[in-house]
């Protein structure tokens, strides 16, 4: 059957029906008055995302340009940064940092732990001289599903250092608690098809005062992603370049249901959603891929150790039309992914764990009695 899709992958994830018809009209002029009351609008919207008075910078393009955006406005070639890696964002960190002839020190996790504070601690008092200039890390890293302590790695970057924190919080913001100014977070990238719930096109980088100190004196290459333009633009409500206007639309439109819902309520419907995912499964007889207690709020990565992850993926494809995400890299058929994140309900929930199940019992893999998953993830939703 067709149209029946329901996207559970860390992003793109599904767009709400008033969303989607919000974009499908003419695009408007970029200069005009009716554009730039939007770009006024979206500016406090995202302002009040990301908990902070900072500026907050929309960019044309995916997350991966906010997160570039973020390294060329505030580095400068040869700068000490440290670089959490553990999984493939952190390696996207590594590269980009490398890519900018930036010198750079990774702290690494094997996949699926989080990143030991401690270990920056240690790195950072080691640094007498005050060399290091960034520490560079992802909050929720969508590989492994694990969220690494952004709060404990910054509170020990701002009592040893005066690096600045620079924080890919793609798959973090709009699903927990990120208040940006209170925890003196620097510089947060993140992209439209994630917990905003729109597709994929936009990207958002919040810049804190810290951070416009350093861009003062950033000397890395830049043009179309040189934030001072940016800046410039926004404090006349406009964008350097021609923006993607209809995502804008979407944009508008998906941060007041946002605020409709209220920022707590947003956290806690993850939380929970989290939760009622992680006790499902492991109540079916599957294994968690992530750590214990350090799983993220918008997606959860499942090992089965006796059935290949990719061919549970496909029958859930196949029978349900639920998408799920595999695992990247070495963890190709060993682990996937359910994402929760965004446009998520109860419903979406129950029915994961549902077809799950009997997917699994489909191909005589199912290790506990049928609906013990369900009775589970049910138990956490309704308590
Ligand atoms: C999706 C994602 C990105 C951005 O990827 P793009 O494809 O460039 O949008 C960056 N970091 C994390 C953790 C992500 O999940």
């Amino acid at each position: 059957m067709q149209d029946k899709l329901n996207l559970m992958i860390p992003g793109p994830t599904p767009v709400p029906e008033n969303v989607l018809s919000c974009m499908s009209k003419h695009p408007i002029g970029h200069r005009s008055g009716e554009f730039q009351e939007i770009v006024q609008k979206t500016t406090k919207q995202l302002q009040w995302l990301h908990q902070t008075t900072a500026d907050v910078l929309t960019i044309t393009g995916s997350g991966t340009a906010a997160m570039e955006a973020g390294i060329i406005n505030t580095l400068s070639k040869g700068d000490q940064v440290i670089c959490g890696d553990n999984g493939k964002f952190g390696e996207r960190w590594v590269k980009v940092a490398k890519a900018y002839g930036l010198n750079v020190k990774v702290v690494k996790s094997d996949w699926g732990q989080p990143l030991d504070p401690n270990e920056f601690k240690m790195i950072l008092e080691e640094d007498t001289e005050k060399k290091i200039k960034a520490v560079i890390l992802t909050h929720s890293e969508t590989s492994t599903g694990v969220i690494n302590d952004l709060k404990e790695i910054n509170s020990a970057v701002k009592s040893h250092s005066r690096a600045i924190t620079i924080a890919d919080c793609v798959t973090s913001l709009g699903a927990c608690n990120i208040p940006m100014d209170e925890w003196g977070i620097d510089v947060i990238a993140s992209g439209s098809q994630k917990g905003y719930m729109i597709p994929p096109g936009l990207s958002f980088v919040a810049m804190s005062k810290r951070a416009w100190e350093a861009n003062a004196s950033s000397d890395l290459p830049k043009f179309y992603l040189d934030l001072k333009q940016y800046l410039k633009a926004i404090n006349k409500n406009s964008n350097p370049f021609t923006p993607a206007i209809n995502l804008y639309f979407a944009l508008e439109a998906s941060l007041t249901m946002m605020q409709k819902e209220g920022l707590n309520n947003i956290f806690t419907r993850h939380a929970r959603h989290q939760k009622a995912t992680q006790e499902g499964i492991k109540a079916m007889g599957l294994k968690l891929f992530t750590k214990e207690g350090y799983g993220s709020p918008a997606i959860t990565a499942v090992q089965p150790e006796h059935v290949d992850a990719e061919t549970i993926r496909k029958s859930i494809k196949n029978d349900f039309d639920i998408l799920l995400a595999g695992g990247q890299d070495h963890l190709k058929g060993k682990i996937f992914r359910i994402g929760h994140l965004g446009f998520v309900n109860d419903r979406d929930i129950i029915s994961v764990i549902s077809a799950l199940e009997c997917s699994l019992d489909k191909i005589g893999k199912l290790k506990a009695p049928i609906g013990k998953g369900l009775a589970k993830s049910i138990s956490v939703l309704n308590n």
